[in-house]
């Protein structure tokens, strides 16, 4: 299926937070809902379910990331199916699947998507993409 051009469709939001950053992924979701909601949103697995639960957003949730929803979400965007990406990354804490973070997030710099690993400018990014819908 052909699908319609980028200017065209919403945008495909991918949402990750580690665990010391999901209050926060859950109150930045709060905050831009109205926008999320006219979203297509996938999410690693313990990260979507609390959007789901807490916001009420409709997300496709993948494997938790530890499982391999890091690598899940990299391998779709590295087909070009997702267009940005929130990762709130915790940098105190060693994650058992650091190689898997960083194949994400080179797997952004690869083909050039956003990803906002950080409060303030995943704030910035949603600002931005908000103003256009
Ligand atoms: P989770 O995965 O949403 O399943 O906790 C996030 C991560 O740790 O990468």
């Amino acid at each position: 299926m052909t699908q319609a051009p980028a200017q065209h469709r919403p945008p495909r939001i991918a949402l990750i937070a580690h665990d010391h950053k999901k209050d926060t992924m859950v109150e930045l979701a709060r905050e831009f809902a109205p926008f999320l909601t006219q979203c297509t949103l996938s999410a690693t697995g313990t990260t979507g379910r609390r959007l789901i639960a807490e916001v009420g957003l409709t997300v496709e949730c993948m494997l938790s990331g530890p499982w391999g929803g890091d690598l899940q979400i990299g391998s779709r965007l590295s087909q070009g199916e997702v267009d940005v990406v929130i990762f709130l990354r915790d940098p105190m804490t060693p994650q058992p699947h650091e190689p898997d973070i960083n194949a994400l997030v080179r797997a952004c710099d690869v083909h050039d998507v956003p990803c906002a690993t950080n409060l303030s400018s995943a704030r910035l990014l949603l600002k931005q993409l908000a103003a256009r819908v």
